[in-house]
């Protein structure tokens, strides 16, 4: 999709990649919660969840996890937060599947709290009561995905990373390059 941010940025470079097969690309988010902010994203556009086919979603979530594993080895998180945010209200701000993966440490500043409702048991079983009645006729639906022609590559063995370490061009502060550097010099070792 041409004004789409997310396919330019996976065409042209333009943000951080630090790997990509196929189907599915993780970038350096331009502007991290923390740094080490990664984004993975389908190659090929799709707006929503709901439009990824599922054999590219599994893709997605195999590299996110596997990416989250890393970011514990080479930034030392102690923590990952992996945010899907679906539709507007639920904070996406791209019209691009995305999954962020957030490394996170101790007193980063960040906090995904929320205050927890109280509800009463007779409604968190009319709450069910009334969920569990939609639930058979929205799953004997097709999901819009499984309307669509699937056309997803072979499942890759290996991650294989791109090295670009020599391409980097970053214009934040020298401390923060240098521990991107350091991200970047850690991947390329990635068997
Ligand atoms: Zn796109």
């Amino acid at each position: 999709m041409s004004d789409c941010v997310i396919c330019q940025a996976v065409q042209s470079d333009k943000l951080m990649k630090l790997y990509e097969d196929p189907d599915v690309a993780v970038m350096l988010h331009p502007k991290p919660a923390t740094l080490g902010h990664l984004i993975i994203v389908p190659k090929q556009h799709y707006a929503i969840i709901e439009t990824v086919p599922n054999t590219i979603l599994g893709k997605a979530i195999i590299v996110a996890n596997r990416f989250s594993m890393f970011l514990f080895e080479a930034l030392e998180a102690k923590g990952t937060n992996m945010i899907i945010a679906n539709g507007v209200p639920a904070g996406q701000s791209l019209a691009h599947f995305v999954i962020n993966i957030i490394p996170r440490s101790e007193n980063d500043g960040l906090d995904f709290q929320w205050t927890p409702k109280k509800s009463s048991e007779q409604e968190l079983s009319d709450n069910q009561s009334a969920l569990s009645s939609e639930i058979q006729h929205v799953l004997s639906q097709p999901a819009a995905a499984e309307k669509m022609p699937v056309k997803a590559t072979e499942e890759k063995q290996e991650i294989k990373v791109e090295e670009k370490e020599e391409k980097v061009e970053h214009k934040e502060e020298p401390k923060h390059e240098s521990k991107i550097k350091h991200l970047l010099k850690y991947i390329t070792r990635i068997p």
